[in-house]
């Protein structure tokens, strides 16, 4: 009995053997080729100036110094703002201004200047803001040498998340900011499924970078969930008694 297991064990230890020998075909070698995509070309743009940051040829320009066609009014009536000089100033007695186009996700650059003489400290001094998709601010505010709550400074989502560092240029200098802004997919039932993103590039220096935006804007209270499609630009005019900011060379590139 036991000569016979053995020798069946011997046959089976063979016939594994050969099954392990049994050859298959190797993956077929990597060649550089075989990773590099060529169609379709993309599109040419012609970027803008590096000195004046002028807009790249397929940005939509929403301000560039002459008039403010591509704005209305908060209200609804035309935009009111003064334009002088190349510069739109606040007008602290005309509210808001909102583009007359909708966005979606997208690049925003726009340049903007606090008075040299500003008056006023904490929120009161150089108060405005960019509203994404008229929901979610992005704050501008006079922070240098301004201390206020962080989560309000220059380049804060505000009242949500603060930014990284203080970039700020002095009262009377341009201030630039890139905003690169991913808007929200909502499930069904108005509930995000993907909460808007954003990032926010002062001067050159990273303050967000692709936070993630809670729910709207609210100067009291906690961040809602409003379920919206595209929305406009909002560049806020701010109730506070100091002198209006200026704002130069707007514009805007649609992304996917
Ligand atoms: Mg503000």
């Amino acid at each position: 009995m036991k000569k016979n297991i053995a020798i069946a064990l011997t046959l089976l230890s063979a016939v594994c053997a050969q099954a392990q020998e049994k050859k298959y075909p190797e993956p077929e070698g990597m060649r550089p080729g075989m990773t590099e995509f060529w169609t379709p070309q993309r599109k040419v743009v012609t970027p803008g100036d590096i000195k004046t940051n002028s807009a790249p040829s397929d940005a939509i320009v929403l301000f560039d110094g002459k008039n403010l066609d591509a704005w209305h009014n908060g209200n609804g009536g035309p935009a009111e703002w003064i334009v002088k000089n190349g510069v739109v100033t606040v007008d602290k007695t005309k509210g808001d201004i909102v583009t007359r186009k909708n966005f979606g996700s997208f690049q925003l650059h726009l340049e903007w200047c606090v008075p040299a003489d500003i008056n006023g400290e904490g929120q009161g001094r150089g108060n405005s803001g960019v509203f994404l998709q008229d929901k979610y601010e992005v704050q501008i505010l006079d922070c240098y040498k301004n201390e206020t709550y962080i989560n309000g400074m220059t380049g804060s989502i505000y009242k949500q998340t603060p930014p990284q560092v203080n970039a700020m240029r002095k009262p009377g200098e341009w201030n630039v900011y890139d905003i690169i802004y991913t808007a929200p997919v909502f499930k069904e039932d108005g509930t995000y499924l993907y909460r808007p993103r954003v990032t926010v590039i002062h001067n050159g220096v990273v303050l967000q970078n692709n936070t993630e935006i809670l729910g709207t804007t609210e100067y009291i209270g906690v961040p809602r969930t409003v379920p919206h499609g595209d929305g406009p630009i909002r560049l806020q005019m701010h109730g506070d008694p100091s002198k209006g900011i200026s704002f130069r060379n707007i514009w805007i590139r649609e992304m996917k």
